[in-house]
């Protein structure tokens, strides 16, 4: 299944949120593996559903009697089938832990499972491995159910174990096909990078390697009924429709993403930073405004008596602070104190600063240069800015 990077143009380089991100609608959490959320989509009752329907019929030929507890025990299937699927995406997930990676969280949905890494692979011998391994899970998965099978009771435990072994040979099979957003796509974008040193065209490659793959399922159901001669029934169609169109669409973003990366770097914490005003921490926001305008300041850091940078004074903060009271408020009171996170250095660009700013998410971080004076503000909104204008390019 597809693993994927915590891409800049999902949550904007800004916000990508805490270690506890509010969960998306229609998503539950189940537990955690490894530090890692495990989630369910609602879409995923879909299928169990839909499984347990297309099973009823064998399982009441293996086990004739059962009445509308064939259905359950068709859910009882989807569940173990999800199991493996939990399976392949706990080894990408290692693997990407191995490689010192982040990983937040492998999602459960209804065309089989993702993991969510924090940061794209840093050479092409990771990004090989943490994608191979998935399918290779699933191979061995299906092979030890396939060696099960005939040391295995007649009956619905047969059954779910030839279930097991036919899906998961299938899963690990297909998903090494060479197009994003599966699983041989990133495999292939492996391969071009390492022979073509170039991470972007490498990923242009294996994303129009699943563009081809969209095109050729689309045509899957006319190439049985018209070459083959068999019929197709509606069936077919439909999950070669919806099967196409996962792929296509995920090929598309991935192309987009490669895009916005090759321009990422344009983005740069110097050019973005606002000249910044230094006050003492006690003084009125008042007053602090007033020095900021006659200086032409854009952002207004706090220190305290020793000259030691204190805080970042914060523009919601301030603005929701009424004109009146600005005379007896402390400037001090609307600043959100630096810690650590909050100063970051005045050359990091691109990626890293998407990075830097997403560890410790804020409105407001000072700049400062590598002997610790500091440069400017940057605030998330001008970046957000800046990154959309890049964007539109
Ligand atoms: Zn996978």
């Amino acid at each position: 299944m597809s693993t994927s990077g915590t891409e800049p143009n999902e949550a904007g380089p800004g916000r990508p949120g805490g270690p506890r991100r509010p969960l998306p609608p229609g998503t539950l959490r189940i537990g955690s593996i490894a530090g890692v959320d495990v989630l369910v989509k609602s879409s995923w009752v879909l299928v169990a559903v839909l499984i347990a329907v297309v099973l009823a019929p064998r399982v009441e030929q293996v086990q004739p009697g059962l009445g509308a507890w064939r259905y359950v025990a068709g859910v009882a299937f989807a569940v173990l089938l999800y199991l493996s699927v939990l399976l392949h995406e706990i080894s990408h997930a290692v693997v990407a832990q191995r490689f010192g990676l982040g990983v937040r969280s492998i999602t459960l949905h209804f065309l089989g499972g993702a993991t969510e890494i924090d940061s794209e692979s840093r050479s092409a011998k990771q990004e090989f491995w943490i994608a191979v391994v998935g399918p290779l899970t699933s191979i061995a998965v299906g092979l030890v159910a396939l060696v099960a099978v005939p040391v295995t009771p007649d009956g619905l435990l047969r059954l779910a174990v030839e279930g097991l072994a036919f899906a998961n040979l299938l899963v690990g099979v297909l998903n090494l096909v060479p197009g994003l957003p599966l699983d041989g796509g990133r495999v292939l974008r492996a391969a071009v990078w390492q022979v073509g040193r170039d991470v972007h065209r490498a990923t242009v490659v294996a994303a129009w390697g699943g563009r081809v793959a969209a095109g050729l399922v689309i045509l899957w159901p006319v190439f049985v009924e018209v070459v083959l001669g068999l019929p197709a029934d509606l069936i077919t169609y439909l999950v070669a429709f919806v099967l196409a169109a996962f792929l296509w669409s995920g090929a598309t973003a991935s192309l987009v993403q490669a895009t916005l990366r090759r321009r990422l770097p344009a983005l740069q914490a110097r050019r973005l930073a606002r000249r910044v005003v230094a006050v003492r921490a006690d003084l009125s926001l008042a007053e602090a405004v007033r020095r900021a305008q006659e200086s032409g300041a854009g952002a207004v850091v706090t220190h305290d008596g020793d000259d030691r940078l204190a805080g970042v004074v914060s523009e919601r903060a301030l603005r929701a602070t009424p004109e009146d009271r600005r005379p007896w408020v402390p400037v001090g009171s609307v600043a959100r104190s630096v810690d650590d996170g909050l100063v970051i250095p005045v050359d990091l660009a691109g990626e890293d600063l998407v990075r830097a700013m997403g560890r410790t998410p804020a409105e407001e971080y000072v700049l400062v240069e590598p002997d610790g004076t500091i440069y400017g503000v940057l605030t998330s909104a001008d970046v957000d800015r800046a990154f959309e204008e890049t964007a539109r390019q």
